[in-house]
């Protein structure tokens, strides 16, 4: 059951091999067993989880069973979910207990999956590693010794570790599909405005995007079939007619043409790890895709266009945490300056204290145009690269990260080093783009991603692309040894 496929879960669940009681407790047992040493996750609640199990059995026995109806799902602890603690892993929540859902949690919830958790990550989502969590480090499940990627890296060593068999994360520049490449599972970022923000802790509004991980595309296809619809609540959300994102599953690969960028194969790319995504990308051409030159000029100035509009926006987002509303307050301070000082000295960890910081700057006067407008310009044209680009190809090909998965403590002094993972990952987000990652090979035992990039609503062909390959290879079904 553990290596189980969403619609294996699901036709094992509609034939009674096992209910939807007994697969959320084999996962909450794995939690709390095999999988503790990873700090996976934040929040359990086996009350909580067995009551909605208990639920979703009644509705299978009813006959009114969806696609996802008594799965578990693990959700990053960036979406509320009513009763449950809602913490972005900072201590600035770590007493805030949710009064409502998130739009992703309600359309799980009317689907009937379970909540079988919420995943650790980096505090307010801010980071490369996981390691940036009031609650501790995440581990790698292939090497605990190492980090599983960020910001959603309990999410995606939940996945890996099968401790759930899906999850979700957000990704503002690469938290989805950077962690899913370190840990060798699939994650997907969709089109900007596709997945409702309502009840997802604000990061930078204009790059955030909720969306899957799972250890298949085709199972990425059925979580977007119950995440992505229009949600009048989010002002960005996007009204489209709703759509079947296993659509193109089984499309043949003749006549794609995958674009592959010089500009993401150049120094910093560790050879082992090109070395992967060159075999993948020979994998995608005997499968009949053409692969053609493309190129985005304006590549390099992704990461810092990136790190002045995600902390503007960040500065602006976390204002709100001024312990008056809800959320920590400090215990003792003189008068309210100093209650709002204190709060925000206490309540933020050190790395969401450098992005106010960063973004307080770049927003103020005589710097918002030497910074933050030159940024937006970048931002254009960036979009404008991929607009160009994808008049030659069908999708863009590349790696996700630059190396396999580092060390635990390799890079938390040093920002930079920390913020140039998100190197070949950004750009989508800057544009909107979606994105995803899937595993396509190891280097020193250490799973690769490779990253496709769509044009704007292409994710059922990005998905098509990634299951095709999925069928002609078996990298996606590798597991880490001490969780088989
Ligand atoms: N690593 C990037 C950052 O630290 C992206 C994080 C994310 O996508 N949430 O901002």
């Amino acid at each position: 059951m553990i290596d189980a496929s969403i619609s294996e879960l699901a036709a094992a669940l509609a034939a009674r091999r096992i209910s939807s009681v007994e697969l959320t407790r084999l996962f909450l047992d794995r939690i709390a067993g095999p999988g503790a040493p990873l700090n996976a996750f934040i929040a359990v609640d086996p009350e909580r989880s067995l009551a909605q199990a208990r639920a979703a059995d009644g509705r299978i026995a009813a006959g009114a069973a969806g696609p996802l109806t008594g799965i578990p799902i693990a959700h990053k602890d960036i979406f509320v979910a009513e009763g449950w603690p809602s913490t972005c892993a900072s201590r600035m929540l770590a007493n805030f207990v949710s009064p409502y859902d998130a739009h992703v949690i309600e359309r799980f919830n009317a689907a009937g999956a379970v909540i079988l958790g919420k995943t650790n990550m980096d505090e307010f989502a801010m980071g490369s590693s996981s390691e940036a969590s009031w609650y501790g480090a995440v581990r790698n499940p292939w090497d605990t010794g190492r980090v599983p990627g960020g910001s959603s890296g309990g999410s995606a060593a939940a996945v890996a570790a099968r401790l759930a068999p899906a999850a979700t994360g957000t990704d503002t520049g690469g938290s989805i599909r950077q962690p899913a490449a370190l840990c060798g599972v699939c994650g997907l970022k969709p089109t900007y405005g596709v997945v409702s923000r309502y009840g997802m802790i604000a990061f930078a509004s204009s790059l955030d995007q909720g969306g899957p991980f799972a250890r298949s595309a085709a199972d990425l296809a059925a979580l977007m079939n119950v995440m992505a619809g229009f949600d009048p609540r989010d002002s960005t959300s996007l009204e489209r007619p709703a759509e079947d994102y296993a659509r193109e599953l089984e499309r043949p690969l003749a006549g794609l043409r995958v674009g592959v960028p010089s500009e993401y194969f150049g120094a910093g790319l560790a050879a082992d790890v090109a070395a992967a995504v060159e075999g993948a990308i020979e994998a995608l051409e005997r499968l009949g895709a053409e692969v053609v030159d493309v190129h985005l000029p304006n590549a390099g100035l992704s990461v810092p266009a990136y790190y002045v509009i995600a902390p503007a926006e960040a500065s602006s987002n976390l204002s709100r945490y001024d312990g008056v509303r809800y959320g920590y307050r400090a215990t003792e301070y003189d008068g309210l300056i100093d209650m709002y000082r204190r709060t925000r000295a206490e309540g933020f960890g050190p790395e969401v204290k450098r992005r106010i910081l960063v973004g307080t700057y770049v927003l103020s006067h005589g710097y918002y145009d030497a910074y933050y407008l030159k940024a937006q310009k970048i931002r254009r044209l960036i979009a404008r690269d991929f607009a160009e680009a994808f008049k030659g190809c069908d999708a863009i090909v590349g790696p996700t990260t630059p190396s396999v998965a580092f060390r635990l403590g390799e890079k938390v002094d040093d920002p930079v080093q920390m913020y140039l993972n998100d190197i070949y990952t950004v750009a989508a987000n800057l544009a909107g783009l979606p994105a995803l990652s899937i595993p396509c090979g190891f280097a020193g035992g250490m799973p690769v991603g490779l990253q496709l990039v769509g044009d704007y609503f292409a994710e059922a062909r990005l998905l098509g692309i990634a299951h095709r390959f999925q069928q002609a290879t078996d990298w996606h079904r590798r597991t880490p040894q001490s969780f088989a």
